[in-house]
Formats: C-alpha cells, sequence, structure tokens
C-alpha cells in the first residue's frame, strides 16, 4: 500500500476524494473514460524562447499533475513539476496503472522517483499564479534515460541551440539541434521536445499472454502483465453496432513519402479497417495530408506521422529494412497516444525478398528494377505489418503452423484466407504455388489475415456490461477459447529459441514443413535459371552475387522449418482453467521423416543449388562458400543442446528411443558413402562429416558444472545423457570407417578417413 499511497497524489483531485478502496476507481475510471476531451484543454505550460534560451512558465495549477515528457522518435516519461522551495524539480515517479500494476521508472522496482532536473525560479514577481524558470539546460544536455537501456550520445558543449519553441493546445513543443559524438564520430541530430498534457485515463484492458498486444510498457516489452496497448476509440452512437468511433485513429503522410507510393500505404494501412469494423468500429481509421494549418512543427503528440527513411539512392542503405513503428502510451491506461509508422525498408530490400520466393510466378519480377505497380504492393505489404504494430500489436508468432498445406496453392483461400493467418507474420510472400497453379501474383503477397481479424475484435471490442477491466474477463476469455479448435488464432510470443514449427520465420507457415520445401525447392531451382538474366544483360555481378546468397537463406529457411518439427512441439498457450498440455510433441514418425528430409536435401545438396553456371564469374576461392556455412549451421543446429534437451524430455513419456533413433538416421545419411561401391567421399561431404564428428566430440569433452548443478552455463551444455548417445554413435561411425578402410582406393577419401580417426582418438579408443 506504501508505494501506492506514494503515488495517488499525481492522480487527478477528484478521483482521490471519491476512492474508498481500490476496486471502485476502475469503475469510476470507466466512467471518466467516455469523455474522451477532458482534461486536454490548454496546458498552461508556456514556452519562450530569449536570447537562445527556453524559459518555461508552469502555472500553479499544473504543479504535480501528470504530463507526458517526451523526445520525438526517441522515448518518454511520465513526468511532473513540483516546487521545492525556491526551485521547480521535473521528476518521474513510477506510475500506477488502472489494472493495479506499479510501473517502475527504468525498469528499476527501487526508484521511488528521478529527478531529471532542478530549475532555479526566476522573475517570480511578474507571475501572479505559477512560476518562470529557465530550462534551456533541459532541452540542449540534459542526460535522460528514456527507457532502461537508453544510451544518451555526449553532446559537444556551445553546439546545440534551440531552433523555434510551440505553445499549443495541451501540449508545448522546443525544437533543438545538436552535435553529439558516438565512438569518435560527430553527427549534428535533431531533438525535439514535447511536454503533453495526459487526457484522462480510459478504461484499459487487461493483457494476456494468449494475444499478441504489447503491454502498455511498451519498450520494456518483456513484462507479461498489466495492460494492454490500444487506441481509445469510443463508440460514437451507442445503439449501433458498428458505430463510428467518437476519434478515429487519424494517420498523415510524412512532408518525404513520395507521392507515387501514396495510395499504397494507406492501402497497407486500410487493410485493417475491416478488422475494427468486426470489433465495433466504422470509419476507425484514417489516412490524410497534413492539415496546412500554418502550424509548421516537426513532431507534435496530437499526430501520428507515416515518415519515410527508405534513404532511397544513398550509397550505404541498399539494402537497409527496419521499417518500425515508434508508439508512445499512457502508462496509466495503456492507451496509444500516438504512433509514428517509419517506413524504412530500401527498394532492394522489398525486392528481393520478392524475387527469391516469387519470381517464377510472376513476370514482372523476373528483372530488376521492378515496376512501380509490383514495388507499390511490396510497401503496402510492408506498410500494413508496421500499422499491426501501430494499433498495439507485437510481432511474435500469429497462427503459424495452423494453415492446411493444401490450400497455400487454393486461389480460392488465398483470395480470402491468404498464405499465413496474419500481417504479422514473417511468413512474407508464398514461394510455395507453382507456375501451373497460376495465382494471380497480387495473392502472393502477404496481408491482413482472420488472425488479425482475432486480435482486434480481443482488444478493441467494447464490452458494454462490465464495469472496469476485470469484469471484462469472461467475455474476452469466451473470445479466446476459440482457439481451442481454430489453430490459426493461437499466438505465442517467440520468447526463447524456437521450439518448434510454430516459431519459425521467413518462410510460408502452414501445417506441413516437409512438403512446404520440397515446393520451396522447386521454385528455388526455377529461381537460379532467372538470377543470370535479372538485369537484362547487364554485367553486375555484385547484384548476382547478392541474389544468390539471399536465395541460399531462403533455402536454409526453408530447411529450418523442416529441422523445427525434429525435437518439436505444437504449442497452446494456456490459463489456468484450460485443459490439456500446452506442449504438445510433435509425433514421432513426423520428426523421423524431418530428419531423413534432412538427410537428403540439406546435407546433401545437389549442383543447381551448390554450383549454378554463374558461380565461376562470382567466386574465386572456396573461402565464403556460404553454402556450406549454412549447411554446417543446420547442422550444428541439428544437435543443438536446446533441441536434444527436448527430445530427452519427449523420452519421458511417448517418444521412447527418439533421441537415438534421429541421430542414427542422421548417420545413415551424412556417412551414406560408406556402404558404396566403389567408395569415393565428395569433398562437400568431407566437410560436413567431420564437422560432424568434431561436434560430437567437443560435445562429449563439454565439462558440466556438478559443485553447482544449477549453474546457468549447463543450461547451455550437453545432458549427459546427450552425450552417451553421441559417444555410441561415434563408436558406431569408427566402425564403418575402420572397415570402410580395408577396401578404400581413393586417395583422398582414405585420408579424409584417417583425420575422422585420428579426431575420435580423443574420446574413442
Ligand atoms: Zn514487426
Amino acid at each position: 500500500m506504501m508505494a501506492i499511497d506514494m503515488h495517488i497524489k499525481y492522480w487527478p483531485m477528484k478521483v482521490i476524494k471519491s476512492m474508498g478502496a481500490l476496486p471502485f476507481l476502475f469503475s469510476l475510471f470507466f466512467e471518466l473514460a467516455a469523455c474522451p476531451v477532458m482534461g486536454q484543454a490548454n496546458n498552461g505550460i508556456h514556452a519562450q524562447l530569449e536570447n537562445n534560451r527556453v524559459f518555461l512558465e508552469v502555472p500553479t495549477e499544473l504543479l504535480d499533475e501528470p504530463l507526458l515528457f517526451v523526445r520525438h522518435g526517441t522515448g518518454y516519461q511520465q513526468v511532473v513539476w513540483s516546487k521545492q522551495q525556491e526551485h521547480l524539480i521535473l521528476k518521474a515517479p513510477r506510475v500506477q496503472s488502472l489494472v493495479g500494476t506499479i510501473i517502475p521508472v527504468n525498469q528499476d522496482y527501487k526508484i521511488e522517483e528521478l529527478i531529471l532536473g532542478r530549475f532555479p525560479i526566476v522573475g517570480q514577481d511578474r507571475l501572479e499564479d505559477g512560476y518562470r524558470i529557465d530550462a534551456t539546460q533541459l532541452f540542449l544536455s540534459a542526460e535522460i534515460k528514456w527507457y532502461s537501456n537508453f544510451v544518451e550520445e555526449a553532446a559537444v558543449p556551445g553546439a546545440g541551440f534551440v531552433e523555434k519553441v510551440f505553445n499549443l493546445e495541451g501540449e508545448t513543443i522546443v525544437q533543438t539541434r545538436r552535435t553529439v559524438v558516438r565512438n569518435g564520430n560527430r553527427k549534428t541530430i535533431i531533438a525535439d521536445f514535447s511536454f503533453f498534457r495526459l487526457p484522462e485515463p480510459m478504461r484499459p484492458r487487461l493483457f494476456d499472454p494468449r494475444m499478441g498486444y504489447f503491454v502498455e510498457d511498451i519498450k520494456e516489452g518483456s513484462h507479461l502483465s498489466g495492460s494492454i496497448s490500444r487506441w481509445r476509440l469510443t463508440r460514437r452512437d451507442t445503439t449501433s453496432y458498428p458505430s463510428d468511433p467518437v476519434k478515429p485513429i487519424t494517420f498523415y503522410f510524412g512532408p518525404k513519402i513520395p507521392d507515387k507510393w501514396k495510395p499504397y500505404i494507406k492501402a497497407g494501412i486500410m487493410e485493417w479497417l475491416p478488422a475494427f469494423e468486426a470489433a465495433g468500429f466504422k470509419n476507425a481509421i484514417k489516412v490524410q495530408e497534413l492539415p496546412k494549418d500554418g502550424t509548421d512543427t516537426r513532431h507534435s503528440m496530437e499526430r501520428s506521422m507515416i515518415l519515410w527513411e527508405a534513404y532511397s539512392g544513398i550509397r550505404g542503405a541498399e539494402d537497409r529494412a527496419s521499417s518500425t513503428v515508434d508508439t508512445y502510451v499512457d502508462f496509466r491506461s495503456g492507451e496509444i497516444l500516438k504512433a509514428d509508422i517509419v517506413l524504412a525498408s530500401s527498394y532492394q530490400s522489398l525486392s528481393d525478398n520478392y524475387f527469391v520466393r516469387c519470381s517464377p510466378l510472376d513476370g514482372r519480377a523476373q528483372h530488376y528494377p521492378f515496376p512501380d505497380d509490383l514495388l507499390g504492393e511490396l510497401i503496402q505489404s510492408v506498410t500494413a505489418h508496421e500499422a499491426g504494430h501501430a494499433f498495439g500489436l507485437r510481432d511474435g508468432n500469429f497462427g503459424e503452423f495452423a494453415y492446411p498445406f493444401e490450400k497455400m496453392r487454393d486461389v480460392e483461400w488465398l483470395a480470402t484466407m491468404g498464405h499465413t493467418p496474419s500481417a504479422m507474420t514473417y511468413a512474407r510472400h508464398n514461394f510455395i504455388a507453382q507456375p501451373e497453379d497460376s495465382i494471380p501474383p497480387s495473392l502472393l503477397i502477404q496481408k491482413v489475415g482472420p488472425m488479425d481479424f482475432h486480435q482486434i475484435l480481443w482488444g478493441y471490442m467494447p464490452i458494454p456490461g462490465a464495469n472496469g477491466p476485470f469484469e471484462e474477463l469472461p467475455e474476452l476469455e469466451r473470445l479466446i477459447a476459440v482457439q481451442d479448435t481454430v489453430l490459426w488464432y493461437r499466438f505465442n510470443l517467440d520468447r526463447y529459441k524456437s521450439i518448434g514449427p510454430g516459431n519459425i520465420n521467413e518462410v510460408v507457415d502452414n501445417k506441413d514443413p516437409i512438403r512446404t520445401a520440397t515446393l520451396g525447392l522447386k521454385n528455388l531451382e526455377r529461381v537460379m535459371e532467372l538470377l543470370p538474366h535479372v538485369d537484362k544483360g547487364r554485367e553486375n555481378t555484385a547484384h548476382m552475387e547478392r541474389l544468390y546468397e539471399k536465395s541460399l537463406e531462403l533455402w536454409y529457411n526453408e530447411m529450418a522449418f523442416v529441422q523445427s518439427i525434429v525435437g518439436g512441439y505444437e504449442i497452446q498457450l494456456k490459463s489456468g482453467q484450460q485443459r490439456g498440455a500446452v506442449y504438445n510433441a510433435i509425433d514421432h514418425d513426423r520428426q523421423m521423416q524431418a530428419m531423413a528430409f534432412l538427410g537428403k536435401h540439406a546435407f546433401a545438396v545437389p549442383n543447381w543449388l551448390a554450383a549454378p553456371e554463374f558461380t565461376d564469374r562470382l567466386y574465386h576461392t572456396t573461402n565464403g562458400d556460404v553454402l556450406l556455412e549454412k549447411q554446417l549451421t543446420l547442422l550444428s543446429e541439428t544437435l543443438d543442446p536446446f533441441r536434444m534437451k527436448r527430445l530427452e524430455q519427449m523420452e519421458r513419456n511417448t517418444h521412447k528411443g527418439i533421441s537415438k533413433q534421429i541421430l542414427k538416421q542422421l548417420r545413415r545419411d551424412l556417412f551414406s558413402e560408406l556402404i558404396q561401391n566403389p567408395l569415393k567421399i565428395p569433398e562437400r561431404r568431407q566437410k560436413l562429416q567431420r564437422a560432424y564428428i568434431k561436434l560430437l566430440v567437443g560435445a562429449i569433452l563439454e565439462e558440466r558444472r556438478y559443485d553447482r548443478p544449477n549453474a546457468t552455463e549447463n543450461t547451455y551444455l550437453y545432458s549427459d545423457f546427450s552425450k552417451s548417445i553421441f559417444l555410441s554413435e561415434l563408436d558406431a561411425i569408427q566402425k564403418q570407417f575402420k572397415k570402410a578402410l580395408k577396401k578404400l582406393r581413393d586417395g583422398t577419401t582414405k585420408a579424409h578417413i584417417k583425420l575422422c580417426l585420428l579426431e575420435m582418438e580423443k574420446v574413442v579408443q
């Protein structure tokens, strides 16, 4: 209670006066939430710029009232101004949210409050109802931790200046520039600040790990309790369903967005409109040009912007793919106050991703540069994903390993359901469809899907009968229960290493990874044929090399999708009331099939992949054999200690003997030459075999800690169970090698086997 009391003083007085016990708060805030403009009147902080100094006038009525202190594009803190003798201090307190969570300052629960600045009051005699301070230092050089991992770049003294100040309704903006030093390099940056008067908090919705929302403290997204981040949508007409919202979510085109992309960007955001309509809100989203009202602020809390940071044409930025969203949230309620969509994916990265997946299926993608209509659709797809973040959804696994494989080539299904249930997965584009399916290319591109509807419905639907967030739970639970039967409504946060096909990225997620990879390989072979011609005869080896390596990356991801079946689980997160296991081991036979597939396709590769004709124009050495590197990664990941321990866990009940069988299957395929006649092991295979032996030997020689068995390093090491299986595998390989040596003629193969035996002597006699 102590901590709660501390912070009640930052709440509106009328709340405190009427407060009896904590639960009553929720109903009260529900009442207040109905009025979105309360507290939004002129916030009263007045900024003045005089001789390059910023003076703030803070009225008495604003003292100890919650404000958001923002550095645009960087972060924000909930703060209050307080009077301390002849000073005003600016401090960040812990924030009490309306669901009862107390959100610490900078992730440190011991910090009660943090003073960000202390300023002597100047010229007090001239102000009747407030205080005037010189706050220049706060804007030019104060070191503020905008979030727990934030590191301020040191400002060069004297090189910063205030450009302009704005006093808007509810917001004070200070625009500055400063030169900073990072790693010895100097750069001049824009640093714009706002003090923003927080509205009366809206009714929060409780966070649930089974759904894909950010918690309110969005920058520290690992917490699994609190309120979700979402926009305040209130029905204009409570008698109709759906209804227009009182205030739609509005995005404005930033000044640098090329006009030709605007229709696509708008379309990407508007893909979400029907999802909001299903949740009860018509016309919930608007995308507009900036109004010409004479306010030329670079940033404002009142405007969610779509910013263009693609650095098109600038050397060094060609492969950039870092679109993102900057979201500003009221910690008390989870209300998203503003979300800027930052589009920063280069044309090259958008094109490459599509080329390696879909060029055999879309004639427009067979030559660079892509035509605008295709590039526009790709920009639309990225925008749709980022818009999902802007609405409060996070990256994670949205309904993956759920769609029926057969439907991935079915036009009707693709038109209504898409090849992935969500715009928030990293499925990207459909590489499963085959040329003979004649799928219209627009259906190959990732879009908002049914899982997104499920998310928006859960997060935004009004629950009229409920009095506060806890009373909403039965209705929300009823919606989540659909996940029991509809596999593609299941969400899990990719918190640890992937533990099954439900958390794999960069591939078309569906129920059948093996057949996915089989068809994926067919398209990849076609991509290899198209690759030398992308430039229509113009010589560009750098371009070719990049696309070849991107193709190998996709190859790797398709293999990793299959590999995820081995030691893989199906995941359905559940509440305490839901029955059944959260982790269900994938069928024993299926795991064996996956291992056999990898033996045939990952550790033995066809020439069209390993050495297509054009590679003699790209490489002059085996240094940087990207394919081998990826094969070795797959090999070591097969033996990954986490995977081995998952298999070990499965052994305990339904999957007896699976660890041994998996490795036996791998041995058969990886050393298949040993039973062939004549016996000759090609160079690439020799490398893989030796790597495998070294991996096993290394694993056996690893030292676990027994003096402190719970030591965290043991987590990353092999169990003794795995080691004993590895040793018996080495024994078996050694026997085969020795037998092979007797009949062997080929000199290099003989030497290879001798080297392997030498390596094995470290652990077997
Ligand atoms: Zn994302």
